[in-house]
């Protein structure tokens, strides 16, 4: 006998990485890929899984991550299993910091610094040392290299824009999705090391201030972009 697999449980696997699909049995497991990069051992692994225990093809995200759809639900431990002893992460959902989403201005000739480098960084520093910390909602960073805005850095939670050679521009409070809401950018330009420790302090401030189910940006609107933007310069 099959086991029924209830909303509680479709909740509870959503915020581990696996979204049920619309056929109400099957899922896709997101596969978080830093800055990206596919390398071949990624690519080779993920291809396998997909012919293994899904339909043979995988998709991208928008945020470049990977999806694998149509697992079954029986499947997903071994699954999660595979991947993560081939070194791939499985995640990117939840109410925490999500997996970093960026551009290609490391070898872009726009780019003003090393995004790839960046997201990097801050996938371990934000998205892995952060995993277990609740946040009141999910919270998503985006990384561009210039400002031709390619992955929308103000339509994030928190986007970091390159405003001049090694110098950022940070937004906040941004919004993408049902409800649309453009950042606004704090004041100053920051060094690539002063922007990672702009980037904790409204992490840990969203996570001392925002309400349970509130997203960042409706945060920012209630307590006011300029509290909010003093709380993350100070000390920088
Ligand atoms: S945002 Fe700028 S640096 Fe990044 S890919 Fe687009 S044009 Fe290139």
């Amino acid at each position: 006998m099959s086991t029924e697999i209830t909303v509680e449980i479709k909740n509870s696997l959503r915020g581990q990485g696996f979204l049920s699909l619309k056929d109400g049995c099957h899922f896709s497991v997101r596969i978080v890929i830093p800055a990206g990069q596919m390398t071949k051992e990624f690519s080779t692994k993920i291809t396998e899984i997909s012919e293994k225990y899904g339909r043979g093809y995988f998709t991208l995200t928008q945020r470049l991550d990977v999806e694998i759809p149509f697992v079954k639900y029986e499947d997903l431990d071994l699954v999660r299993e595979e991947l993560t002893k081939s070194g791939l992460i499985v995640g990117g959902t939840g109410k925490r910091v999500r997996s970093i989403h960026t551009c290609k201005g490391t070898v872009c000739r726009f780019g003003l610094y090393d995004t790839e480098k960046m997201t990097k960084d801050f996938t371990e520093r934000f998205y892995k040392k952060y995993y277990d910390i609740v946040l009141p909602n999910k919270f998503r960073i985006a990384i561009a290299g210039c400002k031709n805005s390619c992955p929308k850095p103000q339509m994030s939670d928190l986007g970091i824009i390159g405003r001049k050679l090694g110098l950022v521009g940070i937004f906040i409070g941004g919004m993408n999705g049902s409800t649309q809401i453009t950042g606004k950018e704090i004041a100053g330009l920051y060094t690539l090391e002063e922007a990672g420790d702009v980037v904790e302090r409204a992490i840990n401030f969203y996570k001392e201030h925002g309400e349970m189910g509130e997203r960042f940006p409706k945060m920012v609107e209630r307590l006011g972009f300029e509290l909010v933007e003093k709380e993350l310069i100070k000390q920088i």
